[in-house]
């Protein structure tokens, strides 16, 4: 059950705020193995800001400390060794006590190539079931939702991550001629629902509203999905403290846009999660900004962490990607770590940088570059009397 304890902050909203750091002998540091795999275009970009901004957390904390390994698994690894990553990758992430993953995906290799190569050939057999995607609207972020604001939007979606639609059940036979099959079988198991809705009904227990929205669409799809909403309705039966609610997930995307105030925790199949995770992304600013934990909850396999954007190659190499999901990422890999005092000032002091507009990045309509936004939550760090988000911070203790 411990995953449910490193949600916490997800579920508690950084309340009440952490307290202040404590200084610990060296004996008394614990060090976390963190892998990095920055992957294609910005996600290399975002890493190497997250890696500097999670140091400075870990340096100003004075805990514990971070040993990092980078891996330099990608598509231009792929166009040298024809795999995206060795053989050995997943036995050589196992002995880490987490993932801090970019982004995957280029111009001039298919993506189903790209995707199944590295991102879900970690995500599956590490067995990472739930995929966790906090969302809301920082103060000084304006929502394309007019009028809708931090306190009309708060909302954690739980995306079922390791079988639905992306089970990679399927495939293609009389290739090239007129009849040509392909199939995409979408998967659900009784063992893969009943734990990813225990999961959710857990998440939602733990938030103040304890309210959960189940997506679905059993009026078409009429046997996995009319599977699914039974199994919920199994489960709710031992969470009679959470109220939760179902919907067509094509009624959900005008649910999200026109009653937000309506949601709270959401769980959704892993098409549903993946598309309707993008939509929430979008409400809140930008894509950006949002992040991801891929949880293994039993912690028997390392979870992975990363930014939900992409490679963004219309962006990469030019500076301005915004690393804030990338930093938020690193925030719920601290607290899965355990390090909860750290994740919530690290994440204190991103709402409290972003809440000042010349520190927005061009997707968010400022002309920040990644450079100062990583200088500037790294200074908010390093002096939370002095630097301007650092006095924010303070004045919430
Ligand atoms: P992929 O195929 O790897 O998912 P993509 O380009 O299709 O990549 P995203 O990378 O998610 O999809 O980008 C979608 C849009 O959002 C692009 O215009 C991109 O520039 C923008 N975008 C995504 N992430 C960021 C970011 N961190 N900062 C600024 N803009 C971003």
């Amino acid at each position: 059950m411990h995953v449910f304890k490193s949600l916490e902050y997800i579920a508690r909203k950084l309340d009440p705020p952490p307290s202040k750091p404590t200084v610990k002998t060296l004996a008394e540091m614990k060090t976390y193995k963190i892998a990095a795999i920055p992957g294609d275009g910005i996600g290399k970009e975002v890493i190497a800001a997250g890696l500097e901004v999670l140091n400075a957390c870990a340096a100003s904390d004075g805990g514990f400390s971070l040993a990092w390994q980078t891996f330099d698994w990608s598509t231009d690894y792929y166009k040298e060794h024809g795999v995206l990553m060795p053989e050995s990758g997943r036995d050589q992430l196992l002995d880490f006590d987490a993932i801090y993953f970019g982004a995957v995906g280029a111009p001039d290799v298919p993506d189903h190539i790209t995707l199944s190569g590295l991102r879900l050939a970690i995500c599956q057999p590490f067995d990472q079931y739930a995929n966790v995607r906090p969302t809301r609207i920082f103060p000084g972020i304006e929502s394309p939702l007019r009028g809708v604001t931090a306190k009309d939007l708060d909302w954690v979606i739980v995306r079922e991550n390791s079988e639905g639609e992306y089970a990679g059940q399927g495939g293609r036979s009389h290739r090239g001629l007129p009849q040509e099959i392909g199939t995409e079988v979408a998967i659900y198991t009784r063992t893969g629902v009943t734990r990813i809705m225990r999961f959710a009904f857990e998440l939602a227990r733990s938030r103040p509203r304890k309210l959960l929205t189940v997506v679905t669409k059993s009026n078409a799809q009429r046997h996995g999905m009319v599977m699914w909403d039974e199994i919920a309705a199994e489960v709710a039966q031992y969470f009679p403290d959470v109220t939760w609610d179902k919907i067509l997930v094509d009624a959900m995307t005008a649910r999200m846009t026109l009653k937000p105030g309506t949601l709270d925790t959401i769980v959704a199949t892993n098409l549903h999660g993946d598309i309707l995770s993008d939509l929430a992304a979008a409400l809140t600013g930008s894509l950006g900004i949002a992040p991801t934990a891929n949880l293994n909850p039993e912690g028997k396999f390392p979870s992975m962490f990363e930014p939900i954007h992409g490679s963004a190659f219309d962006i990469t190499g030019k500076g301005v990607a915004n690393p804030i999901g990338a930093f938020w990422t690193g925030a719920l890999l601290l607290d899965h770590l355990g390090e909860k005092n750290a994740a919530a000032r690290l994440l204190s002091t991103i709402e409290a940088v972003v809440a000042d507009k010349s520190n927005h990045c061009p997707d968010l309509g400022g002309q920040a570059t990644t450079r100062k936004v990583t200088a500037a939550v790294i200074a908010a760090l390093q002096n939370p009397v002095s630097h301007p988000a650092g006095k924010c911070k303070d004045e919430t203790l």
